[in-house]
């Protein structure tokens, strides 16, 4: 196997004994030659991550507000992880960059200074981390971004990678033979020099990013599950782990219920087919679940069962819709105008419903949507409906295999749950139905007996 980027999330790096634990990873395999770290997050003797408090300092800065107290806080976290690991105080101090200092000195952009007080938590900590290495006999080196020539958007807060930064980061493939390179994850710097972090949780973007650039054999990413579930273990009790998935089903599962990796993360390695391996730095010896490019011919037609809450529908009906040219768009576009994204558009011959997050709206934009309606497509009748969950049958098996609707529509007929709507999207790797909020549990239960 050729070269491996491991990246450790929040939790796995939490803790002294956490950090020693990476050390045994690292050591278990000598490819691991590209680490990426988040910054300290919650752990067993700490409730708040690093990143919040960092935000905690901006948002008292930006107040003119006294930022002493995030700021001890900051310090003692990381003293309480390297301290025990001999890492001294002066240059954990060192590390921190004169954070205070940056913290007076407010930029007139807020988003700019955010960012660039945000990245201290990642920063600090591969700078910790890559001195640890070395004083254990692993020859390593923090790597900067902007050195490394991680280029990346000016939309601070969600910045995105830009084209040229793959090629600038392929020259740390020579850096990776000699020793092990550090490189801290959730931001780059913009062409300008500033910089700028991705949006919360994206280290893993940091990680795949590299992964593609480094022509990775494997991405590794470690958190505190063992990989992902056939279900949500909140929903069913000890569902089976899944071995492997394709990068497809996993943006299925995880788009309702499954939060197990950064949404954009699995774009760069998709693109070059690496692999991703979600592992348990708790648990070493599970070999956690793979997502790959093509689907592995022993596993199941279905894959997980997903599902969540807090959705509403519009529904409208109109005799004759299906020869009113431009319905669709213009029903669509009433969303646009708002500023509103959809989930899911099913229609009939004379009705058609749009899905949405009920969370983006607010209770005068219900009003000005049903008025829209009214104004601009003159329905006979319009429904609305809130507290609705989604619950979504997942696999690329789905697309040979005859009699899984009816399969799925039977166990939920039997459980006697209700069904307000059907959605199979075209690819076939998913159907999702609409139920009743109160059903979710009960749906996800019938639906993963039914196929597990
Ligand atoms: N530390 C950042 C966050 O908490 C980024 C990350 O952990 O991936 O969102």
């Amino acid at each position: 196997m050729g070269l491996i980027v491991s990246k450790f999330g929040g939790s796995s790096v939490a803790a002294s004994r956490k950090i020693e634990r990476i050390v045994e990873i690292m050591r278990l395999d000598a490819n691991r030659r590209c680490i990426v770290l988040s910054a300290p997050g919650k752990g067993p003797d700490a409730g708040v991550k690093v990143t919040d408090l960092l935000i905690d300092a901006v948002n008292r800065a930006l107040n003119r507000q006294d930022c002493a107290a995030p700021l001890e806080a900051i310090k003692a976290r990381f003293a309480a992880i390297y301290e025990p690991l001999g890492v001294g105080r002066a240059r954990i101090e060192e590390a921190l960059g004169g954070l205070d200092a940056r913290l007076g000195a407010r930029d007139s952009h807020p988003g700019k200074f955010r960012d660039s007080i945000v990245a201290a938590g990642e920063d600090m900590n591969c700078r910790l981390f890559a001195d640890y290495l070395n004083t254990v006999g692993i020859k390593a080196r923090y790597v900067n971004p902007k050195d490394a020539g991680l280029v990346v958007t000016s939309v601070f807060g969600d910045a995105q990678p830009l084209p040229e930064a793959g090629a600038n980061l392929s020259a740390l493939k020579s850096a990776c033979a000699n020793e092990a390179v550090v490189f801290p994850g959730f931001f780059g710097y913009t062409v300008d020099g500033d910089v700028a972090t991705f949006s919360r949780g994206g280290s893993d973007l940091t990680g795949a990013i590299l992964a593609e650039a480094l022509d990775a054999s494997e991405y590794e990413n470690w958190t505190d599950v063992d990989g992902i579930f056939s279900a949500h273990p909140k929903m069913v009790d000890s569902p089976r782990q899944v071995a492997a998935v394709t990068y497809k089903e996993m943006r299925e599962l995880s788009y309702i219920g499954f939060n197990v990796l950064h949404e954009e993360a699995v774009r760069p390695v998709m693109r070059k087919k690496i692999p991703i391996r979600l592992r348990n730095t708790n648990n070493i010896g599970n070999e956690g679940t793979l997502i790959v490019s093509e689907r592995l011919p022993e596993e199941r037609d279905v894959v997980g069962v997903a599902s969540g809450g807090g959705y509403c529908s519009f529904t409208l009906q109109k005799f004759l819709m299906n020869r009113e040219k431009g319905f669709g768009r213009r029903l669509l576009s009433i969303f646009e105008e708002m500023n509103l994204s959809y989930e899911h558009c099913p229609s009939g011959v004379d009705n058609i419903s749009v899905i949405l997050d009920q969370e983006q709206l607010k209770p005068e934009t219900v009003n000005n949507i049903i008025r829209a309606f009214d104004e601009q497509l003159a329905p006979d009748e319009i429904k609305t409906e809130f507290g609705i969950a989604l619950v979504s049958v997942v696999g690329e098996g789905l697309v040979h295999k005859v009699g899984v609707m009816a399969q799925a529509t039977g166990a939920l007929s039997k459980a006697g749950v209700n069904i307000k709507m059907v959605n199979q999207g075209s690819s076939e790797i998913s159907m999702i139905f609409g139920i009743d909020a109160a059903d979710e549990k009960k749906a996800v239960n019938a639906l993963y007996k039914e196929f597990f």
